[in-house]
């Protein structure tokens, strides 16, 4: 379906156009197509106690209806502060934002000259060729490897696809882009590893990945300080070292990646390396969830997170997918009542895409340009905080899971972060990157203490803010915005 829709879209264009897509085989994936979130809720949050017994517990549950009453309670409230503070609860977006979107996109024919125009355009604030550039927090996908034999394009000129940019050529240990891609990985531009790599052969059942070329890609990425936390699975049956959806039905048992007595096993090393969320190649056409993350047990006993990315606009009456990931159909991923309902309805949101998917010369067609300028509008108007994958997905968890109390002394409140109860990867008390942008409702933010245990956070990481409509918050701050232009070309590197 989705290798349908391209090459449409391509053909009324007049494009040449390379098809890697990471859709596989639709007709087999048909029993597939109605996938319903399986979002799990804190039922393990203990209650805690505090010192003098006014305590404010907080479980998912209670955050998310606090967070719905935010919209529906508007009328001005007066705070007296000299009276001691009083914590309400959490906020479920970092003020002043009602959500949180990512564009997830996939390595699928990306170039070094379409990767560094979409990014110039997305994350910078420069003149672009493609107009002046948006300012949002936006990371890539990458192959370690190319190992495809299909037929087209990657990019204009007729590039051939064994250009695709990927940080060893071919399937050698001879690196191709490593050194931009370690560059954009320590930056920001890239934090997701798009499997190992672009395996897809024209018969899919030849297969170029061996374990050993995992082994070599997890010691290249630790020699270099690449910590990559996200793997999003790719294409057709010829890459094996998928693993996310193994066993869900007889389609994906090509996926030997977790499986411990396949000689395509590879998780025994991949998630101790430091992947903690997986999208295993399923389809969802729900563009906000309350929640993106689900917890995914592997077939040698390992968990991980697994989330849903948005990748299709509703079923054929057969059950396919409507995939609409490509640049193509960017307008109607990115409209104005998708941005109306994730913000209503206070959601998360994570669009799958193919930004650099297509051999289209100015790379992202004018519709494109126009519906990601929609988006930074509502980031630049403080309705929906647009961040990388990697963030979102750590703020959900964080969101979710986080289990803290309150105290009262001297006239102050203390919010004490107790620990993160995460039900995957373990309990444990976080570090201030994992609690940033959280955000607690208090009648007086400047009496407020925010504490991980009884120690002080810094105060140049805390944030008072104004009231919403609902009550003013004090907050950890969210990750500082970036918008140097990182762009860099590497010799021989198309
Ligand atoms: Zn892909």
């Amino acid at each position: 379906m989705q290798q349908t829709k391209w090459t449409v879209a391509a053909l009324s264009l007049g494009m040449l156009f390379a098809v890697t897509g990471c859709a596989s085989d639709s007709a087999d994936r048909a029993g597939e197509a109605d996938v319903q979130p399986k979002v799990s809720t804190v039922s393990d949050v203990a209650n805690s106690t505090t010192a003098t017994g006014d305590e404010t517990n907080s479980t998912a549950a209670s955050q998310q209806d606090g967070a719905a009453a935010a919209s529906s309670v508007k009328q001005p409230v007066l705070y007296n502060t000299h009276l001691a503070p009083k914590v309400y609860g959490m906020r479920k977006f970092p003020y002043p934002y009602e959500a949180m979107l990512a564009i997830s996109s996939d390595a699928d024919s990306e170039t070094l000259r379409k990767f560094n125009l979409v990014h110039e355009f997305i994350n910078t604030t420069q003149m672009t060729p493609l107009g002046r550039g948006l300012g949002l927090d936006f990371a890539d996908s990458f192959f370690m490897y190319n190992g495809n034999n299909e037929p087209g394009y990657v990019d204009i000129d007729q590039e051939p696809m064994s250009d695709e940019l990927s940080y060893f050529k071919g399937v050698s240990d001879e690196p191709y882009a490593a050194s931009v891609i370690n560059h954009y990985i320590h930056v920001g531009w890239i934090d997701t590893m798009h499997t190992y790599g672009d395996f897809s052969r024209v018969n899919p059942h030849q297969t170029l990945f061996t374990r050993q070329l995992a082994k070599q890609a997890i010691q290249a990425l630790k020699a270099n300080g690449d910590a990559i936390t996200v793997w999003t699975d790719h294409g057709n049956k010829s890459n094996v070292d998928n693993f996310g959806d193994y066993g869900k039905s007889p389609f994906y048992s090509y996926q030997q990646g977790a499986n411990p007595w396949s000689k395509y096993y590879h998780t025994d090393l991949t998630i101790p390396y430091g992947i903690r969320f997986v999208w295993p190649d399923s389809s969802s056409d729900e563009f906000g969830m309350k929640s993106m993350i689900y917890p995914l047990m592997l077939p040698d006993g390992q968990r991980v997170w697994g989330f849903w990315r948005y990748t299709n606009e509703g079923y054929t009456k057969k059950g396919d997918p409507e995939w609409n990931w490509t640049p193509f159909n960017l307008a109607e991923q990115l409209t104005p009542a998708h941005f109306a309902q994730i913000e209503r309805e206070h959601e998360y949101s994570i669009v799958a895409q193919h930004l650099s998917g297509t051999n289209y010369p100015g790379v992202l067609p004018t519709s494109a340009v126009d519906a990601l300028r929609l988006l930074a509008a509502q980031y630049h108007e403080g309705k929906i905080l647009v961040t990388r994958t990697s963030r979102l997905l750590t703020y959900n968890v964080t969101q979710q899971y986080v289990w803290y109390d309150v105290t009262y002394g001297q006239g102050k409140a203390y919010i004490h972060i107790r620990a993160i109860l995460d039900p995957v990867f373990g309990r444990h008390v976080p570090t201030t990157n994992e609690i940033r942008g959280l955000t607690f409702y208090t009648s007086n933010p400047a009496a407020t203490v925010l504490e991980i245990g009884n120690t002080p956070i810094p105060a140049q990481l805390i944030q008072d803010n104004h009231s919403d409509g609902v009550h003013p918050s004090v907050a950890i701050k969210w990750w500082p915005v970036d918008t140097t232009n990182y762009a860099e070309t590497a010799p021989g590197v198309k």
